[in-house]
């Protein structure tokens, strides 16, 4: 009888023992998945704004998005994925919480911010990760979907300034080589106004590579008179600009500048690069000065007679290269040669074309006193003078045109400064207040 006793005592002990490790197994089992479950009710609960669930062959996505706003942009739709993707290798019940939030920056445009909270099981186990991105793309406020270009910036010729400025930012005074150069300067950055490869903060915008990789960060500053309902700051007043075309010349331009210099005025200088190539110093000298310096094409081309290809090595090519290595910064200014440029070319190159109100024909006249007599007849508020430093008598006549000039009440300025810094490419500009389309 008593064997009987004991195998049912073993029995029950053993039936006793599975159900206690089932029980036990259970519980083990659904401890982890319910914590899961908690932490992202928990989240959910704590959000107030719109909450969008996805499942995703990679897991569950729970989205806490901004109020009013029911579909996550691309870029926050990779958060997620790579939330989940962080998660240790053979987790299970992946479910990633994310947490939408917009940043205001200027023109109605937000600046996205993504919190990344990852939830998964991992031999019976919670495993979380988490995942912040700040400034991940740039999107309109009222939607959350990506911003396009053309919500910041209203024209063609707009954008290509805009990217001019961030070629500027890529090559001033980072001594590239021609090829380093040339790979900056053909780069097609925002490629046109409905561009989205850029994210933007109250201080910058910068622009993305096709990997949504930074390329060049350009400072608002440099840029808001482009962007829209950005204006020019055209200099008021009794101001003229005095400008000077052909050299640099090594004998007549430092004769000029120190014509300028002694009358305390400032002029622009438009330099063909074979004339910066042959005469260095003198180049440099103005620079050193303060005055300004644009280009003029590398030997002096008819520009309307050349091919698109011709023209732009006359622009940039061999003419941006010089000025590059001599200056340490890219040229902003082209005059071309006689005024003329055809529509292709000022279509295909991005500085703005800068002609002229008043011609002092010194090439013509050779003359000292015809100078001065043609300059004080036809000046006027506003204008732009044209003169060659290539010419003895120009210089010879300039201290009696900057003495009369100025008896006359006008101020010298720069062509930047008179024109106010919003100078758009495919555009001619011949004094203030007198813009056109090439
Ligand atoms: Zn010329």
């Amino acid at each position: 009888m008593g064997w009987v006793i004991g195998i049912v005592t073993v029995l029950v002990a053993a039936v006793a023992a599975t159900g206690g490790f089932w029980l036990w197994r259970e519980q083990r089992n659904a401890k982890a998945p319910r914590q899961l479950n908690a932490a992202v009710a928990a989240a959910k609960k704590a959000h107030r704004g719109s909450v969008v669930t996805r499942q995703t062959k990679a897991g569950k996505v729970v989205y806490l998005m901004p109020d009013g706003i029911e579909k996550p942009a691309p870029a926050v739709v990779q958060a997620a994925a790579k939330t989940l993707a962080a998660l240790p290798k053979g987790a299970t019940t992946k479910t990633a919480v994310v947490t939408v939030t917009l940043r205001g920056v200027p023109y109605g445009l937000a600046s996205l911010d993504v919190a990344g909270q990852g939830y998964g099981v991992v031999a019976h186990r919670l495993a979380a990760v988490a995942k912040k991105a700040t400034g991940l793309a740039t999107v309109t406020m009222a939607t959350g979907q990506p911003a396009t270009l053309h919500q910041l910036v209203d024209t063609d010729p707009a954008r290509r300034a805009i990217n001019y400025q961030a070629r500027q930012v890529l090559a001033d005074n980072k001594k590239l080589s021609d090829a380093a150069l040339a790979a900056v300067l053909t780069q097609p950055l925002l490629a046109d106004l409905n561009a989205q490869n850029f994210t933007l903060t109250p201080t910058t915008l910068t622009i993305l590579d096709a990997q949504s990789r930074p390329v060049a960060a350009v400072p608002l500053t440099r840029i808001a008179q482009f962007m829209k309902g950005g204006r020019a700051k055209e200099q008021p007043g009794k101001v003229i600009a005095l400008t000077f075309d052909d050299g640099p010349n090594p004998t007549l331009t430092p004769q000029i500048l120190a014509a300028l210099h002694q009358a305390g005025a400032k002029a622009t200088f438009f330099m063909l690069g074979s004339g910066i190539h042959d005469y260095p110093q003198a180049a440099k000298a103005v620079a050193e000065s303060g005055n300004e310096i644009g280009i003029h094409t590398y030997d002096h081309q008819y520009l309307p007679g050349l091919s698109v290809t011709a023209g732009l090595d006359q622009v940039y090519g061999k003419m941006t290269q010089t000025y590059y290595h001599t200056f340490g910064t890219l040229p902003t200014l082209l005059r071309p040669p006689y005024g003329a440029i055809g529509k292709q070319l000022a279509a295909a190159e991005d500085l703005p074309a800068i002609q002229w109100t008043t011609d002092s024909q010194d090439w013509e006249s050779k003359n000292a006193g015809a100078i001065l007599n043609r300059i004080r007849s036809t000046a006027y508020a506003g204008g732009i003078v044209l003169m060659h430093d290539i010419q003895p008598a120009t210089a010879q006549a300039l201290p009696n045109v900057i003495r009369t000039l100025r008896g006359q009440g006008y101020r010298f300025v720069t062509v930047s400064e008179l024109l106010g810094g919003r100078l758009l490419p495919g555009h001619q500009y011949f004094g203030r207040g007198d813009e056109r389309p090439v």
